[in-house]
């Protein structure tokens, strides 16, 4: 599951809870970003075999702390905490919600996890494997990601208020990963190391992060010069 995880931080954007869609994007991938960063660190173990599944290369054969149903609640809760603690402390009037968003932001990556991996996800420990497998049919993948992308994105243009320019520059960022996922699924390329795996993993969602943020400051001046 790559650009799917996407729909749920576009979805549980919203004007109430004043969660920055960044943070969102953080949270999404908040148990990838602590995964990328154990294999890294050679706790958590993959290997990419080309082939592996049809949809994807990646044997994410030893990931506990990362990747486990407890570990995920777990980093849900320890999530929730810290954007409670932070937000409360700058006087956020929704911190309570909010907190909670985060937390389901976060553990909602093992849901949908759950239904793309091969059966690689423990329930705890590296014991008691489960996963759906729908990387082993590309297509029905795919069609799914972008699926729940374009609800999200839909969602998330239906209940806030922006300017006319960030609605376009939603779209638009909606169609880059789109092609993204196109290039993910579709195009074939030899398989990298391990470490260059989840380095280019750090790499390209700090990206979106970025462009995350920089959606939002799109057109707000006029909108402020507009009140
Ligand atoms: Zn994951």
């Amino acid at each position: 599951m790559f650009v799917g995880h996407y729909s749920v931080r576009f979805a549980a954007k919203s004007e109430r809870n004043k969660i920055p869609l960044w943070v969102l994007f953080i949270a999404v991938q908040f148990l990838d970003y602590i995964w990328a960063t154990l294999v890294l660190l050679d706790i958590e173990k993959l290997r990419v075999l080309k082939g592996f599944t049809a949809g994807s290369m990646l044997d994410s054969y030893f990931h506990p702390y990362s990747h486990s149903l407890i570990a995920a609640i777990a980093w849900s809760g320890v999530a929730a905490l810290v954007y409670w603690a932070i937000s409360s402390r700058h006087g956020c009037r929704y911190r309570a919600s909010a907190g909670l968003i985060i937390g389901l932001a976060v553990f909602s990556h093992w849901i949908l996890d759950l239904v793309a991996h091969p059966r690689d996800l423990a329930i705890y420990d590296n014991k008691w494997k489960v996963g759906f497998g729908l990387w082993n049919y590309r297509d029905p993948e795919f069609a799914l990601e972008i699926a729940l992308l374009g609800v999200g994105i839909v969602l998330y243009l239906a209940r806030t208020v922006m300017p006319v320019i960030r609605r376009k520059a939603v779209v638009l960022f909606g169609v880059f990963l789109v092609i993204i996922q196109i290039g993910d699924t579709y195009v074939p390329r030899t398989p990298l190391t391990d470490k260059a795996t989840v380095m280019g993993v750090w790499i390209f969602y700090t990206l979106f992060v970025v462009m995350a943020f920089l959606l939002e400051k799109i057109g707000r001046k006029r909108q402020i010069n507009s009140r």
